[in-house]
């Protein structure tokens, strides 16, 4: 047997890549595609920048899967890093609990809507996800409503990739395979205003969906548990986008109906929509908020569920009536991963960041507001520092490019070798940057994504 080669010393991104492919399998790839595209081996990132073994940079315009706030190797988190690993790198968290871990709890509990104020660690996005189902489930069974089992959803939902939460997204790509392993959720119409008339407004569509909510609480809300959705955005299903109006009026469906509102806001929480939480903008407290990726700039896995007393009661009591919520993951509470987040949520404040990025989201619309007039680009969609072009065959009538031809990948081709890493979910090209992006840098995406649209679209 060969042995492998412990002298780590990189030369190049080719020999890098040859040695990488004969080990490793990565996420969300057919790796026979790594014959014809080449992997890209980061050996440094600095900001917005990442840099490879070869000398190239490239601006990460998606916050390296929407995870990173203030850029990559930020000396404030660093130094955070540093000082919590020289205290406690990690500890179980039954029977014992740490400094980092509990302040983070009071900082989100107090920054997160009003009922919102008990904190369940997960250690990422899809845990936060299963922990809310299942703690959704077990509420009502422990209410006595053993009957509440089922799910409800929306069209194009994503919520991650183990199985209870694929079972509640509705991304074809990423579901169909799996289906007949996962349980059946109810799925209705989503909000996603894409689909608009040519007249209707944001608000007047979004609430016009609200319909088909109703009716499947109406007829089914004695076994329901809970709808599960992402606020103002749907991320993975192509950055499609919606009216706090329909979040506003699902809370008073789900106080009326007595079923519970989770909320995933793993991709928008920390500020993406605008303000801080999503749901913000609809002024409303679900009964779970499941929080993750940004919660610690896009350092260290680390994910939370929020939820209300009126939960946590349900499963207070004595140990033998078995009422306890017995989930658990190793790395419950990291306190590295805590250490991280308290500094993220410090730079949020002393980096007055809601507030600046209302500069540089506006600076964003205006840099990209010609691909409007693109005779290819049904629509540019902007909500808070998140913005997409979706390209389109026919624009008039909205009719999309088949997936098989893979326009993305060729501006996603066009941004690496100009200094992006645009990374284009299907045909829709979108930013969801680090905050600490400047003018220059939003102008060169810009630009470049104009001339990428422009090659995949002839
Ligand atoms: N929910 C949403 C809305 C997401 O966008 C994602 C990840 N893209 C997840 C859940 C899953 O998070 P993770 O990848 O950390 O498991």
């Amino acid at each position: 047997m060969n042995q492998p080669d412990k002298r780590m010393k990189p030369e190049n991104n080719q020999e890098l890549m040859q040695r990488d492919l004969a080990v490793l399998w990565h996420p969300c790839t057919q790796m026979k595609d790594h014959e014809s595209y080449p992997l890209i081996p980061i050996k440094n990132g600095n900001g917005v920048w990442l840099h490879d073994f070869d000398g190239n940079r490239y601006i990460d315009a998606i916050s390296s899967w929407w995870v990173n706030i203030f850029g990559h190797a930020n000396p404030t988190i660093n130094a955070a890093l540093s000082e919590q690993a020289s205290q406690l790198e990690h500890v179980i968290f039954a029977g014992f609990s740490h400094e980092p871990g509990i302040r983070l709890a009071e900082r989100l509990v107090a920054m997160t809507p009003d009922k919102l104020n008990r904190v369940f660690y997960g250690d990422n996005g899809s845990s936060a996800v299963e922990i809310a189902l299942k703690m959704s489930f077990h509420y009502w069974k422990n209410q006595g409503k053993p009957k509440k089992t089922q799910f409800v959803n929306l069209v194009n939902s994503y919520h991650g990739e183990t199985f209870g939460a694929l079972a509640v997204g509705d991304v074809a790509l990423y579901k169909e395979t799996y289906e007949p392993l996962l349980m059946t959720c109810r799925t209705v119409e989503s909000p996603d205003c894409f689909y608009r008339e040519e007249q209707e407004s944001w608000e007047q569509y979004s609430l016009r969906k609200l319909d088909s909510m109703r009716c499947e609480l109406e007829k089914h809300h004695e076994t329901i548990a809970a709808v599960v959705i992402e606020p103002l955005i749907q991320c993975a299903g192509n950055m499609r986008m919606y009216h706090p109006v329909y979040l506003r009026q699902l809370r008073k469906l789900c106080d009326e109906f007595d079923v519970h509102l989770i909320a995933d806001e793993i991709a928008v929480g920390f500020g993406r929509t605008g303000t801080m939480f999503g749901c913000e903008q609809a002024e409303i407290s679900p009964d779970f908020l499941c929080v993750g990726k940004g919660l610690t700039a896009g350092y260290l896995p680390l994910s939370a569920v929020l939820t209300t007393q009126s939960v946590y009661d349900a499963f207070y009591d004595d140990y033998e009536t078995l009422r306890a919520f017995l989930h658990s993951h190793s790395y419950t509470g990291n306190p590295l991963a805590c250490g991280v987040a308290l500094a993220t949520l410090d730079m949020f404040e002393s980096e007055n960041t809601i507030v600046e990025n209302q500069t540089t989201a506006k600076f964003m619309g205006e840099a990209f507001a010609h691909l409007n007039d693109h005779p290819h680009v049904a629509e540019v969609r902007q909500t808070g520092m998140v913005l997409a072009a979706e390209m389109v065959s026919d624009k008039k009538n909205r009719i999309p490019y088949p997936w098989q031809e893979r326009r993305g990948l060729k501006v996603y081709q066009h941004g690496l070798k100009n200094e992006c890493l645009l990374r284009p979910i299907g045909n829709v090209v979108y930013l969801m940057p680090p905050y600490v992006i400047d003018r220059e840098q939003i102008n060169h995406l810009a630009k470049i994504a104009t001339e990428g649209i422009e090659l995949a679209t002839r």
